[in-house]
């Protein structure tokens, strides 16, 4: 009897154990997180995800929106969405599937059935091949689902908060693109987002072609503090004109490693070179993160 009672003591005890540590801790949780907050609060940041041969970037906004440009070519999305953002955080804000190439369509593809998308943006492409055919079903199952389904149009803004200087703008293609262009590189979406005095480009995969247009017709809006590399640093984008009139400080590159497309060429780094613009490259420096303030931003490197 007194054995039995003994040991119902000590459940208690440890059950009650359990619970002083379980406070402490979730206190000790609260007390970090808000640091954190404090410390980290009003910041923008950007991931550029090293998830091999494609494009990745996870924006998340000082309100704490989550947006995801692209989900590479594989499942390697998840483990690297799990390195930036807590476990039981599964909803993404808006997802930007910026063309429908595998590289940066397959890990979207993979994410929808898992994670929780509030909003997709996309160009509604037409095309017929295997992936944009896979993209199109997998959109048409989240609206289904309920997921607000954006298709981009150039001078579009994304906001996210009312900050009016906090904000996304689609810049190609245009609607006479859609006309005239074709290849689903060509119709890639390019996007600029701005937070205060920092701005940074994304452009996907266009090719030389579209630059010239960029060049030409929107450059008062190319211009920014940091670019995503085209088409992962091929020499068949990346223009002197291009690099000139975008003119940014940091350049980045998302490419695997020993890929078989030789990413980047040679040529493409010394024109950055050139410009004196700083090159950083996922298969090289692995996971970079921007963040931000309104006035300045700070790169790391998480290999
Ligand atoms: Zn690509």
């Amino acid at each position: 009897m007194n054995g039995f009672m003994e040991r119902g003591f000590w459940i208690f005890m440890s059950a009650f154990r359990i619970i002083v540590w379980g406070i402490l801790g979730a206190l000790l949780f609260f007390v970090f997180s808000t640091w954190q907050e404090i410390l980290w609060g009003n910041r923008f940041s950007m991931a550029f995800l090293d998830v091999g041969q494609g494009d990745a970037i996870l924006i998340k906004s000082p309100q704490g929106h989550q947006i995801l440009i692209d989900g590479g070519p594989d499942t390697s999305i998840f483990s690297k969405l799990s390195s930036q953002i807590p476990f039981w955080n599964k909803t993404i804000d808006l997802v930007i599937a910026t063309h429908s190439d595998k590289d940066h369509a397959e890990g979207i593809i993979e994410l929808f059935p898992r994670y929780q998308i509030n909003n997709i943006l996309w160009s509604d492409s037409k095309e017929n091949s295997g992936f944009a055919v896979m993209l199109r079903h997998a959109i048409e199952k989240e609206q289904e689902q309920g997921t607000a389904i954006f298709i981009a149009k150039d001078s579009q803004t994304i906001r996210w908060s009312s900050d009016p200087d906090a904000y996304g703008e689609i810049i190609w293609p245009s609607k006479e693109a859609k006309n005239t262009y074709g290849s689903s590189n060509e119709l890639s979406l390019v996007l600029k987002f701005t937070y205060g005095e920092v701005s940074t480009l994304f452009t996907a995969d266009i090719p030389q072609l579209v630059e010239y247009e960029l060049v030409e017709k929107k450059s008062e809006v190319i211009s920014a503090s940091i670019l995503k590399v085209g088409h992962h640093g091929a020499k068949t984008s990346n223009t002197e004109a291009f690099i000139a009139k975008v003119s940014p400080k940091v350049a980045i590159i998302q490419v695997g490693k020993e890929n078989r497309y030789g990413h980047p060429h040679q040529e493409v780094l010394d024109r950055f070179a050139a410009w004196g613009v700083s090159v950083l490259r996922t298969d090289v420096n692995g996971d970079i993160v921007v963040t931000s303030t309104k006035t300045s931003f700070a790169v790391e490197t998480q290999y």
